[in-house]
């Protein structure tokens, strides 16, 4: 059976490398971090994954914390008015729930599940030269190693990526003591026009159940403020001042809110790309990138764990009906455009979210307080934005299905 070494040791390496192992192959996943480093390291995403990636995850046995982790029920949504309370609002009920359990508590769970089937984990931060002795001794090389400095081996898709600078200054609080929402558990998504994004949820962290506040400010906007901040108490107080200022509806429930750890808050930014699948090692060997890697998306629509869920499932399924021919750049090509006829909706649908709404978009959003049907389309859409360019994404189809009154 064929001998493969992965990369990187994040959601889509070890979903890809756990698949691997139990269909035969001999795997080896390279990590520059240690478990014990990941669980006591900084939070890096807010991951919340909805029904279809957890349900990958799940056909690998890697369900591990539907009992403990809070279940996210639905999606809300609302955009500030004039005066401090929404100008409109509304929430929906996801069809199957999404959960987002803390990649420091995950990814280790993940290592551990990887090594007790069978695979190698070697622990190591992978270069050039590394990549080129894996190449000599495996029949497949996969980089997954997100966002680190080795993606750039792959260079950028102008074709495919449309922006050359960050789109959102970023900020993550993981917090204890926030008021839930009701009668269901959601996302609320909040749109400051001008300003950025505030979307809050919950979630599952080292020490238990907790909120996490994600904040997208439009760079050079007032939601652009992190570049002072020294320590994990005054980044607390400026998330607060986050949701006081733009967000007053949310106040309240955020008033006795503390940090879950000193590693539980995160600012930073990059630039959304895509980047061509196959890189050439100098030897000439071909390796093939994976997962954000490739398809580097804002967090704005919360896809990139979901994504990188999917990705590891579409180049198993590529791996494994390959059977025993070569893995040239022929077939590394192929098993990304499989994921591109995928993951290029979502590029789209996020890009769409990061620009000024048009004016179809307004009149959905707006409209969807009082119809239903809006928002439930809407809200289950995170789970397969694909649905998006049937609707949302043209003004044609919006206006048909659901912006002209029906003849009575
Ligand atoms: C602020 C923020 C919020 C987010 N919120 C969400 C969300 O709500 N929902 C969602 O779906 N997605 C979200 N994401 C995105 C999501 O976290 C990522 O898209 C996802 O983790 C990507 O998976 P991956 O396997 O490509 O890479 P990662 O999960 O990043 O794993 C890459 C691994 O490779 C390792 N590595 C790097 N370089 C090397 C090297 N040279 N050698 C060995 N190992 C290496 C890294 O340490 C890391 O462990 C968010 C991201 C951010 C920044």
């Amino acid at each position: 059976m064929s001998t493969i070494t992965i990369i990187g040791a994040g959601q889509s390496g070890l979903q890809l490398g756990i698949g691997l192992l139990d269909n035969g192959y001999d795997v080896t996943i390279v990590s520059d971090r240690t478990p014990d480093q990941i669980a006591a390291g900084r939070v890096s995403s807010s991951q919340c994954m909805f029904g279809s990636a957890l349900a990958r995850e799940a056909a690998l046995g890697l369900d591990f914390w539907s009992k403990e982790c809070p279940p996210v029920e639905g999606v809300g949504f609302a955009v500030p008015g004039p005066d401090g309370t929404p100008a409109f609002s509304w929430s929906s009920r996801l069809d199957l729930p999404a959960q987002s359990v803390d990649q420091r508590v995950k990814m280790p769970k993940f290592m551990d599940e990887f090594t007790r089937r069978g695979g190698t984990l070697v622990l190591d931060s992978a270069d050039l030269d590394d990549l080129e002795k894996y190449s000599s001794t495996s029949d497949l090389v996969i980089v997954a190693a997100g966002k680190g400095e080795i993606a750039k081996l792959f260079s950028r898709d102008d074709i495919r990526s449309v922006h050359t600078a960050p789109a959102r200054a970023l900020a993550l609080t993981y917090v204890t003591g926030m008021t839930p929402r009701t009668p269901y558990s959601s996302v609320a998504f909040n749109l400051i026009p001008g300003v950025g994004e505030y979307f809050v949820f919950p979630a599952l962290t080292t020490s238990g159940p907790c909120e996490i506040m994600v904040m997208e400010g439009i760079p050079g906007g007032p939601m652009d403020c992190w570049s002072d901040i020294t320590s994990p108490d005054e980044h607390l107080a400026r998330a607060k001042w986050v949701v006081d200022t733009f967000t007053p509806w949310e106040s309240e429930r955020s008033a006795g809110i503390e940090l879950t750890d000193p590693n539980g808050t995160l600012a930073g930014r990059f630039t959304p790309a895509v980047r061509h699948p196959v890189a050439t090692l100098p030897s000439g060997a071909p390796v093939l990138g994976m997962a954000d890697v490739v398809v580097l998306n804002d967090p704005i629509t919360g896809q990139g764990s979901n994504n990188a869920s999917k990705c590891a499932a579409s180049y198993l399924a590529s791996i494994l009906e390959h059977g025993d021919a070569p893995f040239d750049a022929t077939f590394m090509q192929d098993t990304f455009e499989r994921y591109w006829d995928y993951a290029k909706y979502v590029v789209d649908w996020t890009n769409a979210l990061l620009s000024p709404p048009p004016e179809h978009v307004l009149a959905l959003l707006g409209g969807a307080a009082a119809d239903n049907r809006i928002t439930r389309r809407f809200v289950n859409g995170f789970d397969d934005p694909r649905d998006f360019f049937n609707w949302f994404m043209d003004p044609a189809l919006a206006a048909s299905e659901y912006l002209t009154p029906v003849a009575s």
